[in-house]
């Protein structure tokens, strides 16, 4: 490839940025572009509105290191396209975008994608309800918009960004009524088995102490080895029923208690955002320990079809740190490939990044082993439980389709329409696939993921109409 060809990344999260100032450092031309209007991603936080007024330390100290990435990347020549979304891939090389409701075709001969991840849901009673949302989402409008989307708040799920989203809560002046974590106080001694993989990474131990702290100083009741099992309210949350439950997610009745709130945020960890990657042609692969199905990739980064990197969470869930290496990793893989630095020069300068990459692999298996919720979750589902919220398809349906015969994500999606509304199968098809294997046996690899179509996103109908007419 030639050493000037331009790389698109897409996606500028920590991994999309290491990528981007890695390729710059080297000067290989760089592109990057986001949906978003920020950079940054789901790390760096921006403050929308009310700039100057602090959203507690926590999400003030991210942002702070936002700003110090966007400053290098103004200082390099890479080209910044945010509000830009990729919804399309087409033969040969060439990504579909959409800004302004502009469509443009992009020649792209080189592309990384690291388009990070979502968080993972959970079905059960009530999940639809107005006042339930991700933790993530919660953390959106406290960061972006500088409140606070409501006064009572439930937290539920699994996974530290539950315990820091909580703590972020609690310093912007909400009042939590309880965090439920799914997981046992006995699974830290599960993860004594990765303990070298924890004693690398004091900064993480340290952040997990901390949120302990400052919930325990606010007085917030920590819940372990609890769930939530249904949310109830008419038209809005009102209340969120709580309960214990055993590693097998059965629910021991005499536990249950029922909270007053009027948001609930769940959080169950995260699934990588694979659908571009899909579109391409480039190969998937399935492991619990990367937090469920990623873009598989080789060494240095490289996806299965030439020509096309991968970094950050769509390479394997792992969260910010891990994505930064990956993505610097990933950019000097291209610089290597394109002959413009030498062997030498790429082993030397991949060695400290690919002892970061092991310890925080070896890291974010422990926490993908410990946090990711087993499929027996699905246990929560009641038959007129909603599993596809897009389209409203309860698991009666799906029940139906399997005794029909159909045990994948697109046959149900052909005879249910699962994964065929707005998000295109982002939120449900975790929820389908613990639904499927708990309740049928099937098991991921064979239950598959849904086939990425275009538009991977929502595109204007007005936007379609701006196609050039050479590219129609
Ligand atoms: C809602 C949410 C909140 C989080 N908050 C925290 C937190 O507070 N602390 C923490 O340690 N970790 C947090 N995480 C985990 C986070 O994913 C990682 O720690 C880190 O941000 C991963 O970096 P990344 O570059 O791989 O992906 P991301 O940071 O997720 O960046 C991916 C980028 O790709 C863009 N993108 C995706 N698809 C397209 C497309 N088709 N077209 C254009 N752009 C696209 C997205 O807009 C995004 O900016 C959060 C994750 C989520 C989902």
């Amino acid at each position: 490839m030639a050493p000037n060809q331009v790389v698109t990344i897409v996606g500028a999260g920590p991994a999309g940025i290491a990528a981007a100032l890695t390729l710059a450092e080297y000067g290989v031309p760089a592109i990057l572009i986001d949906e978003a209007e920020h950079i940054g991603g789901q790390y760096y936080k921006h403050f929308g509105v009310a700039p100057g007024s602090s959203r507690g330390r926590e999400l003030d100290q991210l942002r702070q290191q936002g700003r110090e990435r966007l400053t290098a990347l103004e200082r390099s020549p890479v080209e910044v396209r945010l509000g830009t979304t990729v919804w399309g891939f087409f033969e040969p090389n060439r990504l579909a975008l959409v800004a302004d409701d502009q469509v443009e075709v992009l020649e792209a001969p080189s592309v990384l994608i690291a388009t990070g991840a979502i968080e993972r849901v959970a079905a059960f009673p009530g999940w639809t309800l107005p006042g339930v949302m991700t933790a993530g989402a919660a953390q959106r409008v406290l960061s972006h918009d500088g409140v606070l989307p409501g006064r009572r708040f439930v937290l539920a799920g699994t996974g530290p960004l539950l315990l820091a989203i909580a703590t972020q809560i609690v310093e912007a002046g909400g009042d939590v009524a309880a965090v439920v974590d799914c997981v046992g106080l006995t699974a830290p001694v599960r993860g004594l088995r990765h303990a070298q993989a924890v004693v690398g990474q004091p900064r993480r131990l340290r952040q997990w102490a901390e949120y302990r702290r400052a919930l325990r100083r606010a007085g917030v009741p920590y819940f372990h080895d609890y769930t939530v099992v249904e949310a109830r309210g008419e038209g809005e949350l009102r209340e969120v029923v709580i309960a214990g439950k055993d590693a097998e997610w059965n629910i021991r009745p005499e536990t249950r208690q029922v909270l007053e709130a009027d948001t609930l945020c769940v959080h169950f960890g995260f699934t990588a955002s694979t659908e571009l990657a899909q579109l391409a042609g480039c190969a998937l692969a399935f492991a619990r320990e990367r937090g469920g199905w990623y873009v598989a990739h080789d060494d240095g980064m490289r996806a299965s079809l030439p020509g096309f990197y991968v970094a950050g969470q769509v390479s394997g869930i792992g969260g910010a740190d891990l994505a930064e290496a990956t993505g610097a990793l990933a950019g000097l893989t291209i610089a290597y490939d394109r002959g413009v630095i030498s062997a030498e020069v790429y082993h030397r300068e991949t060695r400290p990044l690919r002892r970061t990459i092991r310890q925080g692999r070896a890291f974010a298996r422990m926490l993908n082993e410990v946090y990711t919720p087993p499929a027996a979750i699905a246990r929560l589902v009641e038959p007129t439980t909603v599993l596809c919220r897009c389209e409203e398809v309860a698991s009666s349906q799906v029940d139906q389709a399997v005794s029909a015969g159909v045990t994948t994500l697109n046959g149900l999606k052909r005879r249910t329409r699962c994964g065929m509304g707005f998000c295109q199968g982002r939120v449900c098809s975790q929820v389908l696939g613990s639904y499927l294997e708990h309740r049928y046996g099937v098991a991921p690899e064979e239950a598959g993921v849904f086939n990425a179509r275009v538009p991977l996103k929502p595109v204007p109908l007005g936007a379609l109409a701006t196609i050039p007419d050479d590219e129609t």
